[in-house]
């Protein structure tokens, strides 16, 4: 039983090349889109392993420097999260369940032999950045400031093993409604040809080299009209997985939600956990388990099915209205979001947003 290290103290050194008032105002006025803009300052912390955690500073936000050796730039041991910051009506800031964020955090370090940040350490860099970034978190409907929290093995070393020194960064970016015209359903590809993860791979961690793996049925996707790739088991190749991105659910006519079990190569998102929680809320009887392509086609041709969606931090909820594979296509990409869809929607960002009271306690004030 180790004693609980002591918690980090942060130096603070402000941009000198902070942008205006008035540039802030203007670019937050503007398309703000996903991932483009960010703000003016970045959290780093080092590790190494004679010293465990220390150096935490926030300062102006700007390039790293790296040694050309540095492990993450050879063997990809470099992991991070995504999680957002809301601004309520009264002008507050809040995030939601960072510890959740936090543990998974920790969880792919342990996969990719990353150290490990306390949860109490990943939910103080958020509030470090916001103390000074805080009027970079949009006010419009729906937006919000998406941090960017990652972790990269910086050693300079070319031998295989874990690297013994890791830095930890947080940056963050003013987000837009991802449906600024209204939600839309989507098409989804689903990728015979390739998969994300493998069996005793590293697709349960949120580590860049999945991201990176998918990037090409994620082009094959979008040149075939679909906005998103679905995964199926790398196993068998008959069970859903998730999407490049995302988690996924099918609503039952009959009051059901499923969702395929987390398997070993699945992200357990956030989103999916919490949705879970909301279904059971509602009555809706929610499982966990294995469902095949086939339940999903045939569901959607009998009708069994009434609605299938996407989740995940970014998105919130994304209707799909159309599962498309090399010699299929099913559902209709014109019908309209599905009701269970569109409630559970509402009640998720109304929670986030500070509309409704938050009943499960997973808000966090920043
Ligand atoms: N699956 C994958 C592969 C993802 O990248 C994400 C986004 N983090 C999700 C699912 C959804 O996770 P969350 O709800 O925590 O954002």
């Amino acid at each position: 039983n180790a004693p609980a290290a002591a918690p980090l103290a942060y130096q603070v050194a402000l941009s000198d090349h902070a942008r205006s008032a008035e540039q802030r105002a203007a670019i937050l006025a503007g398309e703000l889109g996903f991932g483009r803009h960010f703000t003016d300052h970045m959290v780093a912390i080092q590790w190494d392993k004679a010293n465990g955690w220390h150096d935490a500073r926030v300062h102006a936000y700007g390039p790293l420097a790296l040694d050309p050796a540095a492990s993450v730039l050879h063997y990809g041991q470099e992991i991070f999260e995504g999680i957002k910051a809301y601004r309520h009506a009264d002008g507050s800031i809040w995030t939601f369940r960072p510890d959740a964020n936090g543990a998974r955090l920790q969880r792919s370090a342990a996969r990719l032999t990353l150290p490990q940040l306390p949860v109490a350490e990943f939910t103080e860099s958020l509030r470090q950045l916001i103390a000074v970034d805080h009027a970079w978190v949009p006010s419009a409907a729906e937006s919000s400031l998406y941090f960017r929290p990652f972790m990269i093995a910086t050693e300079a070393f070319l031998g295989m093993r874990a690297a013994q020194a890791a830095a930890y960064y947080v940056i963050a970016s003013p987000a837009g409604a991802y449906f600024a015209k209204g939600v839309a359903p989507v098409s989804i590809w689903l990728s015979e040809d390739y998969a994300r993860a493998a069996k005793g791979g590293t697709g349960a961690a949120k580590c860049g080299g999945n991201y990176a793996a998918s990037l090409l049925p994620q082009m094959e996707a979008q040149a075939l009209g679909c906005s998103q790739v679905l995964f199926l088991d790398p196993v068998e190749g008959k069970y859903l997985e998730e999407l490049g991105g995302m988690n996924v659910f099918l609503v039952y006519r009959d009051g059901r939600i499923v969702t395929p079990a987390l398997s070993g190569s699945i992200l357990e998102g956030i989103t999916r956990e919490s949705i879970l929680q909301l279904a059971r809320d509602r009555g809706l009887q929610v499982e966990e388990r294995k469902v095949s392509v086939d339940e999903w086609k045939d569901g959607v041709v009998s009708g069994e099915i009434s609605e299938v969606f996407a989740c995940g931090t970014a998105a919130v909820i994304t209707p799909i209205g159309q599962l498309k594979g090399k010699d299929f296509a099913v559902g209709d990409i014109d019908a309209p979001a599905g009701e269970v869809t569109m409630a559970i929607r509402k009640e998720l960002t109304d929670i986030q947003y500070g509309r409704v009271p938050d009943r499960h306690g997973w808000l966090v004030r920043l």
